[in-house]
């Protein structure tokens, strides 16, 4: 395999029009785009990964919102099905680890992957021109410290592959601890059976990351199922594997010290507390400028601070956008739009990096941001609820005081609680089928004002789906 990728690379050219390191949704996203829109350019994907992620299934929820599935395909399959698009050229697939790159010359490294020598004694590195290049490279767990030293203790998860390895380590354990307090964590708790999970969260509520502590009370039941977690305990943080357990007298392979007082003895421990930006240094170590989370600092033409390098996807950092030397409208225009590493987030800055470098190449500015950047959308499924978050849902960046919170709950079946400020709705978090989605967005979007319905705006008997339609 090693050595047909190598022959099939050496078979061609190494210079390419558009260069994309990642092959997550993201960097696919973007050279798919990229060959849509410059038929007759060469797009080239880096891939450190032996399989491709991809959009499939794509369904529209809104006129923003939407779902889809991800799927992974080996990359013969996805080059293969390149080769079969019509209407747009292909995009080639390179199996290997791109090493750093310079921004002066326009070339990447890369060493290929699996490399075995060759007759020729060929170098496994290969140098690749580029004449734009996009920084894809997605983002790896943060592990507690521990994780180093006991691997087969601590486990991050970041793959289908982490997961079937987790699947294999759980089949033999009576007892988890799971940190952390996003998404991961939380669809985790939930879909863990047949053995004893504790939850354990540094803040006051399960799930802080996308709901605040009505949403978080509203779910919590559905933990308490025969075989469900036992969250231990909010509000406490918890520092991690004491090295010296020989005191401890009961058979637990490892033991977790939480900041509440107890010694809890595990079979394992799955770290979920986050992601860290994968960053690539450009030769000499000097890279493009970095953001205060690591990521890829990049402007709103997704471009970093070095010339003809882009970043799209878990990689880049647009929390620059509110002090990019902006203009107040173009502030406004993405007011209620934040960065969070997702996969519709992913595909979206990939597509819209895939337009910057395509006006790029022919050397005209970046295009406005599209329509997707005026709202934060997500939908997802948490305990079996379906999940929708728009705008600035948990009133992300509005001061207490100036904003206030609508509710409706029914529990068992329906959470629904809007954010408004000046009788204007800054944004919802909607749980179960509320049907609610496509009025809201345009509520939100459109800034209506709401004062005339005052803290009646969520009664049943409003009908402010009728009223704005
Ligand atoms: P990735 O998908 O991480 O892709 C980056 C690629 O770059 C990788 O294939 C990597 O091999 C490659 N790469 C890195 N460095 C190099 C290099 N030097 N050379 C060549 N290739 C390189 N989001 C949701 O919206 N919904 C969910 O339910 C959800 N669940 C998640 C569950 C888990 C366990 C995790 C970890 C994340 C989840 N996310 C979810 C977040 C989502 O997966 C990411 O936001 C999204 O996949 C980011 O896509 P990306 O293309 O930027 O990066």
């Amino acid at each position: 395999d090693s050595e047909a990728n190598r022959a099939r690379f050496q078979a061609v050219e190494h210079q390419y029009d558009f260069v994309i390191v990642g092959g997550g949704i993201a960097g696919v996203t973007c050279a798919e785009t990229l060959a849509a829109l410059e038929p007759d350019a060469r797009v080239l994907i880096v891939s450190a990964s032996p399989v491709v992620k991809a959009v499939t299934n794509l369904r529209p929820v809104t006129k923003l919102l939407e779902e889809f599935d991800v799927e992974e395909r080996p990359l013969a399959e996805f080059q293969r099905q390149q080769r079969q698009r019509s209407g747009c050229g292909s995009v080639s697939v390179l199996h290997a680890s791109c090493t750093g790159f310079n921004a002066e010359t326009r070339q990447l490294r890369a060493s290929l992957a699996n490399p075995e020598p060759s007759a020729a004694g060929e170098a496994a590195e290969v140098r690749i021109g580029y004449g734009e290049l996009c920084l894809c490279t997605g983002a790896s767990p943060k592990l507690i410290p521990q994780a180093r030293q006991h691997p087969d203790l601590v486990v991050g998860i970041r793959d289908t592959e982490t997961v079937a390895d987790l699947s294999k380590k759980l089949s033999t354990c009576r007892r988890v601890l799971v940190v952390g307090n996003g998404g991961i964590a939380t669809e985790l708790v939930y879909e863990l059976r047949n053995v004893d999970v504790v939850w354990a969260v540094r803040q006051d509520s399960i799930g802080a990351v996308f709901f605040d502590a009505g949403a978080a009370q509203f779910l919590l039941p559905s933990l308490a199922r025969p075989g469900g977690a036992r969250v231990d305990k909010p509000g406490e943080a918890v520092e991690l594997l004491p090295t010296d357990t020989t005191a401890l007298t009961d058979s637990w392979p490892v033991f977790a010290a939480l900041s509440n007082g107890e010694l809890l003895g595990v079979d394992l421990i799955v770290s979920a507390t986050g992601v860290t930006p994968t960053a690539l240094l450009a030769d000499g170590g000097v890279g493009p400028a970095l953001d205060a989370e690591g990521a890829v600092a990049v402007d709103r033409g997704m471009r970093s601070s070095l010339a003809h390098v882009f970043a799209a996807g878990d990689a880049c950092g647009c929390a620059g956008w509110s002090s990019d030397g902006e203009t107040s409208s173009a502030a406004e225009e993405t007011r209620l739009w934040f960065q969070m590493r997702l996969w519709s987030q992913a595909r979206q800055t990939g597509s819209f990096a895939a337009r910057c470098m395509s006006a790029a190449r022919r050397g005209e500015s970046p295009p406005p941001l599209d329509i997707g950047f005026e709202l934060f959308t997500h939908v997802t499924r948490f305990f079996s609820y379906k999940i929708v978050l728009l705008g600035l849902y948990n009133a992300q960046g509005l001061a207490s005081g100036e904003y206030e919170a609508l509710l409706r709950v029914t529990p068992g079946v329906e959470y629904v609680k809007c954010v408004m400020r000046n009788g204007r709705m800054q944004g919802c978090v909607l749980i179960g089928e509320t049907d609610l989605e496509e009025t809201f967005e345009n509520l939100i979007l459109n800034q209506l004002d709401l004062s005339q319905f005052g803290e009646h705006l969520l009664d049943p008997g409003v009908d402010i789906d009728d009223y704005f339609d």
